[in-house]
């Protein structure tokens, strides 16, 4: 029995009170940290290593050093990137940096947006920086007869205003043991990831219930830039009942006025009209970055 087996048995022998009890515990130590992380924040530092967050010694390694700190080159992510830092500790680490700036829209993680190719593909924007990760099935088993890549690993670009700092081919970053074992977990039907700490358009767009929740809360953003989704409102009125054009220039102005959603105005005005919506990422939300086939 190979080490997946193993995982995968383990899995499925949980019982549902394990699960819970397991989530709730990772749910308390995933909030802690981010507490840690926003509080170390908040002082300009790095909650990892303590130092302030423009700090470099090419000695003392730590993820905020995909932050640019002052004197960095791209030679030293070569020895760096050659350990296992860890995927998901890392994802998660630009995914708190993207929320703690703009919640939600700084994060494209849309399986519908993702490459057929790979089995995970994120872009995630803090500033003027701009991380995308993904890796596809020859990067999990290796790309074989390389050389410096026949082993687990995963791909990064980052730009910085735009420009490429590291590109996805300059590395191939080993996955961790533990990386492996969640990337297994994954594949299982019944296991679901949230980012509940910083969640991202994947979250809103394509969980109903989240969905549901921030529509309830949703007020119209002051201009475009600062929108996290968009939605797109087809109106149909009952056979007989038109809606007249001066009805929907107050309704606008009313929405202008008190934030509050067309859509929403709408139906509070015309409860009998039928309102379809369609939702689809702001246009400030960043592009998902692929990598291009050699
Ligand atoms: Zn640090
Ligand atoms: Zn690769």
């Amino acid at each position: 029995m190979n080490k997946f087996e193993d995982i995968k048995n383990f899995i499925n022998n949980l019982t549902p009170e394990e699960i819970q009890e397991g989530n709730r515990e990772q749910e308390t130590e995933n909030k802690r940290l981010y507490l840690e992380f926003q509080e170390a924040y908040s002082k300009g530092c790095c909650s990892l290593c303590g130092m302030k967050l423009d700090y470099f010694s090419p000695d003392e390694t730590c993820f905020h050093w995909f932050l640019k700190p002052s004197g960095i080159k791209k030679k030293y992510f070569k020895e760096y990137l050659s350990e296992d830092i860890g995927f998901f500790k890392l994802e998660s680490y630009f995914r708190w940096l993207a929320h703690i700036e703009k919640p939600f829209r700084n994060i494209n993680d849309l399986k519908s947006e993702t490459t057929e190719s790979k089995l995970l593909e994120t872009t995630i924007k803090y500033k003027n920086i701009e991380w995308s990760l993904n890796y596809g099935k020859s990067d999990l088993e290796g790309h074989k007869n390389s050389k410096n890549a026949n082993f687990p690993h995963f791909h990064l670009q980052m730009l910085v205003d735009g420009l490429p700092f590291i590109r996805f081919n300059d590395f191939h970053i080993p996955f961790s043991k533990e990386d492996l074992f969640n990337i297994e977990l994954l594949k299982e039907e019944n296991v679901l990831f949230q980012n509940s700490q910083a969640p991202g358009m994947t979250d809103i767009l394509e969980n109903p219930e989240m969905l549901e929740k921030i529509d309830e809360h949703l007020t119209v953003a002051e201009n475009e830039e600062d929108a996290s989704v968009h939605f797109g409102t087809m109106i149909k009125m009952p056979e007989g009942k038109t809606m007249s054009g001066d009805k929907i220039a107050e309704i606008i102005e009313e929405s202008r006025r008190t934030k509050k959603t067309v859509r929403h105005l709408m139906k509070e005005h015309f409860p009998e009209a039928n309102i379809v919506s369609e939702v689809t990422p702001a246009d400030g939300v960043p592009e998902k970055k692929k990598r291009k086939k050699r």
